[in-house]
């Protein structure tokens, strides 16, 4: 079984972020990431631009410089290709961690590849693969889908997106660019304040044109072959459907945050994992918490503009701990 310091569990940009403050101090540790890096960035809609500008997502002070103002995933797959080739971290790519157990000296690491052992655990592992469910009759047809690429595919289709804040906004009207007929529907009776200031007037101005039609107040009852049932107040009706894209936003991998001993703390409007927010450390000793995956059920508190700092938040307290035992 081979032992690091420290384990980082998954290469997104917080994970990274941390990486170089280990690899800046001279620590030992290795990063485990189960697909390549930042794989959530690679998953995302292939033509997204980013709402943050390139600098708020720029990582362990490398500077990532694009001509326009907010970059583009594909420009943030190269600057943090780049990352890693500058600071040459040290990270094991297409390894899955499958499990953790604690014992009196750190961590065991079990992955589909290898075993290994740790003194710190930092877990950064994010929210994206695990999509919110559609919790109603046909919600996991084919048909369904939780993630949005590209809009070709549903050219001259009638497509139900389901929520209502930016991965909602953004879909639909990039699919009624491509030809799509787009319903929204949202269960709140207005816009989300969470869409972004400058995606708002595009998508108001296609619904008063009626080229998307937004429904409020509304909620999915199923979806059936080639319809689905959705109710507003008290009117149910059955719409034709083809595709259903349920942006209903991510949460953590909760069991496997448990399977560690986190414990889960609830707040009004769900769970985040319990921790400290001044050094990340979780209610476990030395499991620390980097990224989106410390913002449990609401995705949006944490980002890569403020999770990027959750590595130097760590390894202060990592390298304070240590000066303290080494004095006693
Ligand atoms: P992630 O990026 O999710 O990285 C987690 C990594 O862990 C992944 O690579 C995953 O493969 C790996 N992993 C998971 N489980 C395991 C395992 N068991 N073993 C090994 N590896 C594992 N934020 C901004 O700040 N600005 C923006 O403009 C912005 N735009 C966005 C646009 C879209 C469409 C979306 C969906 C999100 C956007 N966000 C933005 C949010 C941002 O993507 C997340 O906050 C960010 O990805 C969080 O980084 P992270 O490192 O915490 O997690
Ligand atoms: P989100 O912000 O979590 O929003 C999910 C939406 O789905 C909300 O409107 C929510 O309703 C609704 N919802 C949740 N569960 C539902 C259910 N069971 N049935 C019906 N509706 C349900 O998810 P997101 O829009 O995918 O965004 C995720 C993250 O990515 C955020 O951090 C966001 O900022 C980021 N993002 C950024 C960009 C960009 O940079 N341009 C684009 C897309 C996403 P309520 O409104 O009632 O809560």
């Amino acid at each position: 079984m081979e032992y690091f310091e420290t384990i980082i569990i998954g290469a997104g940009p917080c994970g990274l972020a941390a990486a170089v403050e280990l690899e800046r101090n001279d620590m030992d540790y290795l990063v485990l990431e189960s697909h390549n890096i930042v794989n959530a960035i690679y998953n995302y809609p292939t033509h997204q631009t980013f709402f943050s500008s390139s600098e708020k997502i720029a990582i362990g002070d490398f500077p990532f410089i694009t001509e326009d103002h907010k970059p583009k995933r594909n420009q943030a797959l190269v600057y943090y290709r780049e990352v890693v080739k500058h600071f040459d971290l040290n990270i094991r790519i297409f390894e899955k961690v499958t499990s953790g157990s604690r014992t009196d000296e750190g961590f065991i690491i079990e992955t589909d590849k290898n075993n290994y052992s740790c003194r710190h655990l930092i877990v950064a592992t994010g929210y994206y693969g695990q999509p919110n469910r559609l919790d109603v009759p046909g919600g996991d047809k084919s048909k369904v889908s939780h993630y949005f690429k590209e809009a070709h595919p549903y050219f001259n289709s009638q497509v139900l997106v389901v929520g209502g804040r930016n991965s909602s906004a953004d879909a639909a009207i990039e699919l009624e660019k491509a030809g799509a007929r787009v319903t929204v529907i949202h269960r709140r009776g207005d816009y989300s304040k969470s869409i972004k200031p400058w995606v708002l007037p595009q998508l108001k101005s296609l619904v008063e044109h009626g080229r998307i039609r937004y429904e409020f107040n509304t909620e999915l009852l199923e979806v059936k072959e080639d319809s689905a049932v959705i109710r507003t107040g008290d009117e149910v009706k059955e719409i034709k459907n083809d595709f259903v894209l349920a942006m209903i936003g991510y949460r953590p991998d909760y069991d496997f945050l448990r399977s560690f001993g986190i414990t889960l703390t609830a707040y009004e409007d769900g769970y985040a994992p319990s921790h400290d927010p001044a050094t990340m450390e979780t209610n476990i000793e030395n499991l620390y918490l980097a990224g989106v995956v410390a913002a449990g059920d609401d995705a949006n508190t944490i980002f890569i503009e403020n999770g990027r700092f959750h590595g130097k938040k760590i390894i202060r307290h990592i390298m304070q701990k240590s000066a303290y035992g080494n004095q006693h």
